[in-house]
């Protein structure tokens, strides 16, 4: 089999090596496409690699390609940095190759996503009884969690879904906010209630719901099945819905209620921001990314879900040979998936690197970094187009053309990385501190580019 020990050895230090380049390196760098894929490409080879060679190749091939990403100065997107050590249990979850389907297929596997669920829950005041899935994505949170909706909400009315399907059931209608994430829509697509379902709630300036409306589209319905999805971070402005009012509403009315939290929930780990957050614990079910603002490697992210029961009525599956997966839901009971690799060890790993205080700093850090954003672009006589309540900060630079040019340039210079949006019918520059390593000075040399790019 070779030596083994070496070529991880050798992936690791590789890995730590390009990681260590990140904070002096190019953030935006121009890549050919067509070259890259042509380094990848090539007939299929019929005949054995040895793997130190498979490696060396494969760093060749991917190393023009790579985004500087999980670097200080990378501000597209809602994108962070995986922690040290959650990176390096990632290592070892990929060394370990656990299946964690289960507690018969992984014991380990299933322990620690009990433990890192308990200490999430903590951390973002969800109710301690809540089940937990660990999955791919906030994607894959949002269909658990309104998986979970649609059983209760069906159930409610005698229909069983999951033994019955939709076709002659009782129609649901879904309530959403105008500035949900797209999310959502594909959720509800996968789930057969489809994209019509909605009934669309009018958002304030800031991209909330408006309560007044959500008041009035709630009344102008009847009171069947009934499934209201609320949104903690919106991606462009950071605003959060005001679930305690919200929750409260649809309680008197009867409801199901899911709030996608991609990276506001965290809102709730700091003294700081929790207020954004208020009454969270009022929802049903909650989705959560940890490898945006908590920087835990890709792919994670947690489906929650008050009734764990609800929660595994709508996403386990049984066979005969799954032996050991009686007792309470754990693994597989709670996401669409069956293999699953054993994405809690970096969890856990990440949360007992930062421990709740760390967790706290990360997000009042990146808070704090957002409006010093703010207020040095506009002391440059820049437009700061949000309210910064959050780790978003959205900026024009005159006319939609404009800012464009700006955003491209800043892409093209490699200083630092943002992308662009459209904000209520506006082009605008759009920055997100998520970054756990991002520094006061990270973001005085992108203010200082930005500023220059833009004379
Ligand atoms: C990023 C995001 C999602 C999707 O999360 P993935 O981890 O990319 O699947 C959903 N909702 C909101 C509000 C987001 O910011």
């Amino acid at each position: 089999m070779g030596d083994l020990g070496h070529l991880f050895r050798s992936a690791a230090e590789h890995a730590a090596d390009y990681r260590t380049s990140l904070s002096e390196r190019q953030v935006g760098v121009p890549v050919d496409q067509v070259a890259l894929t042509d380094a990848f490409s090539g007939p299929l080879p019929s005949a054995a690699c040895p793997p130190e060679r498979v490696l060396a190749d494969l760093i060749a091939a991917a190393e023009p390609g790579l985004v500087a990403s999980a670097g200080p100065r990378y501000f597209g997107f809602v994108v962070g940095g995986a922690l040290p050590a959650a990176t390096a249990a990632d290592i070892l979850a990929a060394g370990w190759d656990q299946l964690a389907t289960n507690a018969v297929t992984s014991p380990a596997a299933v322990a620690a996503e009990a433990a890192a669920g308990d200490w999430l829950k903590e951390l973002l005041g969800i109710p301690a009884s809540a089940s937990v899935g660990f999955v791919t994505g906030a994607q894959a949170a949002n269909t658990a969690g309104l998986a979970a909706a649609r059983h209760q909400v069906l159930a409610d009315a005698g229909w069983d879904v999951e033994r019955r399907g939709l076709l002659g059931a009782p129609p649901i209608r879904v309530i959403a906010g105008q500035e949900r994430h797209g999310t959502i829509d594909r959720s509800l697509r996968l789930l057969g209630l489809g994209t019509d379902a909605v009934h669309p709630v009018s958002a304030e300036p800031n991209g909330a719901i408006d309560l007044e409306s959500l008041r009035a589209v709630l009344r102008a319905g009847s009171s069947g099945p009934t499934i209201v999805c609320l949104q903690a971070g919106n991606v462009n402005t950071g605003a959060c819905d005001r679930l305690r009012e919200a929750c409260e509403l649809v309680r008197r009315h009867g409801g199901w209620v899911h709030v996608d939290g991609a990276f506001g929930l965290w809102a709730a780990a700091s003294p700081a921001t929790r207020h954004l957050v208020d009454g969270l614990e009022l929802a049903d079910s909650w989705a959560c990314d940890g490898h945006k603002w908590l920087n835990l490697p890709y792919d994670s992210a947690f489906a929650f879900c008050a009734r764990p029961d609800v929660h595994a009525a709508a996403m386990s599956y049984s066979a005969a040979y799954l032996v050991g997966s009686g007792g309470l839901p754990a693994g597989a009971d709670l996401t669409a998936e069956s293999s699953r690799r054993a994405r809690g060890f970096a969890v856990w790993a990440g949360l007992r690197e930062l421990g709740s205080l760390g967790v706290a700093a990360l997000v009042e850090r990146c808070c704090e970094l957002a409006r010093r954003f703010a207020t040095g672009l506009a002391r440059a006589g820049f437009e700061v187009a949000n309210e910064v309540v959050l780790n978003q900060v959205l900026v024009g630079f005159g006319d939609d053309a404009r800012t464009d040019r700006v955003v491209a340039a800043v892409q093209a210079d490699g200083t630092c990385w943002m992308g662009g949006t459209t904000w209520r019918g506006r082009r605008l520059m759009r920055i997100s501190v998520s970054n756990a390593a991002t520094t006061e000075a990270d973001v005085d040399r992108s203010i200082a580019a930005i500023t220059r790019l833009a004379g």
